[in-house]
């Protein structure tokens, strides 16, 4: 099975570099899945999560908060809004600020998109981290 160079990088750091065996990505149509040798393509990312296997045969699983995807070749590089590995993500964290949002949202004094883009982004970590 060839092998490409996955990327993930957020605004502070780089989240992932390693090589990878596939990748299925959460697209802002749907999720979408890539080998290597792909033909050039960049696609827009919604929250979700970013599965790839390792060179290693290992499944692993990243939080993205949106952001952009690039493929080519031997290589993919996302540049996310925010990233987590699923080890990374630190639940008691989500919660709070799932239940932040929430509350935000019932009080009404809000940004209605903002606050449940907040819950979705605390959602999907929670999911990611298999909380
Ligand atoms: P919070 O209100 O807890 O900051 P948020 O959804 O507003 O949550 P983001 O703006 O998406 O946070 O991310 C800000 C930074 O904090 C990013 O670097 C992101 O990776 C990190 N981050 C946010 N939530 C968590 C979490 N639960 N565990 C680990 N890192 C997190």
């Amino acid at each position: 099975m060839s092998m490409f160079q996955l990327s993930v990088v957020s605004p502070d750091r780089i989240v992932v570099d390693e090589v990878a065996e596939s990748l299925v990505a959460p697209g802002v149509e749907g999720y979408f899945g890539i080998l290597a040798g792909h033909e050039p393509f960049v696609s827009q990312l919604k929250i979700g999560a970013l599965k790839f296997r390792d060179a290693g045969g290992r499944d692993q699983k990243v939080a993205v908060a949106g952001g952009f995807l690039e493929a080519s070749g031997d290589r993919v590089i996302v540049l996310a809004d925010a990233a987590e590995r699923a080890e990374e993500i630190d639940i008691e964290r989500a919660r709070a600020a799932l239940e932040r949002a929430r509350k935000r949202l019932e009080e009404k004094d809000v940004n209605i998109v903002r606050a449940q883009a907040a819950i979705e982004r605390a959602l999907n970590r929670l999911k990611v981290a298999g909380a």
